[in-house]
């Protein structure tokens, strides 16, 4: 059949030392800059993605026609599927699978928490079931969240440091994740390396996140909010640019056959590892607002408020001594530079948008 072909095609490798990779998730920010990456450098690539509607569709259409033009074949489906991800399975062998579908957001999850249990626990669940019954057997690379350090308050943040405390459903399931991670490598000896990403930023970005609707809001002369800390204390995050995450996760790929390092503990054959993956130096989310000031050539209207209490945490700041030692993972980008490169992709991203919509429009008003 058609679907089968358009798999085997996506999943070829291009390279002896190539490798056949699952990316869930591909639709999204993070995967289709990972699926791309992979595909770029040889190996085969296939995407799943179920096209939620958590945020505008077109944008993940967008990003599906993109990988489409670079060989990746997206297969439209819920990772929950299991008669699905087994076919997936039969039809190719995957060595690899990055797994990047989940539903983010802190804020989501105080309207639709079923969701979050849905996609990053149960789907997870889907996703090592899977893996486990496959033959070969892949290395699963997954993405965890900066979140699970949660009201955690000494910084950076080190692996080690307790993740008790979560501050939102989000990640708590992020955090049940890498429990339930944990037992598939140490009872079914799965490969599993969890990546704990601090807020990804770049061109193709989520428009959920604050530097992306700051620059829709800062373009339309709309108010924006800054949040506070208790006695205006700053609130900062470790920004992250998207090609220092895809650096990280293509060398976690790479490193997920090795025996394991210091960073994981040995459990038979199989490595089980995390790493932070952010960019060590947090900038507070008033300086964001000035540097989009500085780049759109547009004042911002800002409207400094109390940070609510809705999941969000105060201060992120990774420690990445490990992933620099083990998987040689060094972020090379300022705020200042990603953002640049972010602010082009959006001005041109939204101007062809809008007037392929209007001539779209254009074209039914005279048919
Ligand atoms: P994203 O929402 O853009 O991508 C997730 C993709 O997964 C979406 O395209 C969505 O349609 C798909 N998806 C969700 N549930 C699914 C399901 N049940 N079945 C199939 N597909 C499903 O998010 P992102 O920013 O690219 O994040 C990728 C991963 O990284 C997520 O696991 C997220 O939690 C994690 N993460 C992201 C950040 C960040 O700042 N972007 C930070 C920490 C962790």
């Amino acid at each position: 059949p058609a679907w089968e072909k358009r798999v085997r095609s996506s999943a070829r490798v291009r390279r002896a030392s190539g490798k056949s990779v699952l990316v869930t998730g591909a639709a999204g920010f993070v995967g289709m800059h990972v699926a791309a990456a992979l595909k770029r450098r040889g190996d085969g690539v296939l995407g799943l993605d179920n096209y939620n509607a958590y945020y505008d569709p077109d944008l993940k259409r967008a990003r599906q026609a993109l990988l489409d033009r670079a060989g990746v074949f997206i297969v439209e489906g819920d990772i929950n599927d299991a008669a699905l991800l087994r076919k997936l399975f039969d039809v190719v062998p995957i060595s690899h699978v990055v797994h990047l579908a989940a539903q983010a957001g802190v804020r989501h999850a105080l309207t639709d928490p079923g969701s979050y249990i849905h996609s990053n626990v149960a789907g997870l669940v889907a996703v090592l079931e899977a893996a486990k019954a496959a033959d070969p057997q892949p290395a699963v690379v997954w993405a965890s969240s900066s979140s699970v350090y949660g009201l955690n308050s000494k910084v950076p943040f080190s692996e080690a440091d307790r993740t008790d405390r979560p501050a939102s459903l989000y990640a708590a399931t992020k955090k049940a994740g890498e429990e339930i991670a944990h037992v598939y490598n140490n009872i079914y000896g799965l490969s599993i390396t969890g990546l704990r990403f601090f807020t990804v930023y770049g061109p193709w970005g989520r428009p959920d996140m604050a530097y992306f609707f700051f620059t829709r809001d800062i373009l339309r002369g709309k108010p924006v909010s800054i949040f506070e800390g208790p006695d205006h204390a700053t609130v900062a995050r470790d920004f992250t640019y998207i090609d220092d995450i895809v650096r990280g996760c293509v060398a976690a790929v790479d490193h997920a056959g090795k025996s394991t390092g210091s960073g994981g503990k040995k459990h038979g054959q199989a490595p089980f590892r995390i790493y932070n993956l952010g960019n060590t130096s947090p900038v507070s989310v008033s300086d964001l607002v000035s540097i989009l000031e500085q780049l759109l050539k547009v004042k911002a209207v800002k409207k400094f408020v109390k940070m609510p209490r809705n999941g969000d945490v105060q201060f992120t700041h990774a420690n990445i001594t490990l992933a620099e030692k083990e998987l040689g993972y060094h972020p090379t980008t300022s705020l200042h530079s990603g953002l640049k490169k972010f602010v082009r992709w959006y001005l041109e991203y939204y101007s062809t948008s809008l007037s392929k919509q209007a001539s779209e429009e254009d074209r039914s008003i005279s048919s």
